[in-house]
């Protein structure tokens, strides 16, 4: 049982996971955030009991994986056949191939988590930690990483990318409107 820290200022104690990074991160996970190619290539779905059972569909992110393919083309990883996929999710050299993800990272390419041995449930479905050691979509847990309670534009466009339609910070718009009640209801006392 993992020992959380749940304060909410960002500054957990080295011996503790920070609560609120890690339910962010798997929140994210579950709004879609996630490969299901295994090492083997084939597309896996798991049941209740996290049995896995092969399907010929991938995930809504995997459509948007591309791994190079000669010194200047990329290829999606759900053009090629299962032993190119394997090779590709190994391959060190994985990418983010979609707009929004792209334009977060300032136009250049997202590299993904593509290790020279496979890490299931951790291959291809995280960024690269090297290129982004402090993204909340790392890889790893790192408490000598300062954790980051605002989800990055990268993770923002990448979900934007496989559909999400992304609003403003909800509390921008909370202090707006409890601004003009507020100031409604000052006015409404004052006249009477
Ligand atoms: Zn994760």
């Amino acid at each position: 049982m993992a020992d959380f820290y749940f304060g909410l200022d960002s500054n957990p104690p080295q011996a503790k996971f920070d609560f609120v990074f890690v339910a962010m991160h798997e929140i994210t996970h579950g709004l879609g955030f996630g490969s299901i190619v295994g090492g083997d290539g084939k597309y896996r779905l798991y049941d209740s009991l996290f049995n896995p059972h092969e399907t010929t569909l991938p995930s809504i992110f995997d459509r948007f994986v591309e791994a190079r393919y000669g010194p200047d083309k990329m290829k999606p990883i759900t053009f090629m056949d299962k032993l190119e996929r394997a090779a590709a999710v190994i391959s060190d050299d994985l990418f983010w191939g979609s707009q929004f993800g792209i334009a977060g990272n300032t136009g250049q390419p997202v590299e993904l988590y593509a290790p020279s041995t496979f890490v299931s449930g951790s291959s291809v479905s995280h960024l690269d930690l090297a290129a982004f050691p402090n993204e909340l979509m790392r890889p790893k847990y790192a408490p000598s990483n300062f954790p980051n309670h605002s989800i990055g534009l990268i993770e923002l466009g990448m979900l934007k990318d496989i559909g999400w339609i992304a609003v403003p910070d909800p509390s921008t718009l909370l202090l707006l409107g409890s601004g003009l009640v507020g100031a409604g209801l000052i006015r409404f006392g004052r006249n009477k």
